[in-house]
């Protein structure tokens, strides 16, 4: 499988945790506590993102309109996919 270039600084910035499976983000946070990072949105336009978000969106695919990516694994700093799921926090009373 080839990496797209989003993809790889994804995994450039994350370190794989053997114990729990998370990949953990090492690169700026903000001060939400979540990761973040600067991507390339539809219009090729730079902005920051959440760093789940972009990997959401670079392993699994688009998000659709008005839903939020949340961890399962409730670490915060966890970009694996694998780890990834939707939310909508319409629908959802989360912290
Ligand atoms: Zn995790």
């Amino acid at each position: 499988m080839s990496l797209t270039r989003v993809q790889q600084r994804l995994l450039v910035y994350a370190t794989k945790n053997p114990d729990n499976g998370c990949w953990e983000w090492n690169g700026q946070i903000a001060n939400s506590g979540y990761g973040r990072i600067k991507v390339k949105d539809h219009h090729g336009e730079l902005r920051m993102q959440s760093a789940q978000h972009a990997s959401y969106e670079a392993f699994i695919g688009p998000l659709p309109d008005g839903l939020l990516v949340k961890q399962t694994c409730n670490n915060r700093l966890c970009i694996n996919p694998e780890h990834l799921e939707l939310f909508d926090p319409v629908k959802s009373c989360s912290v």
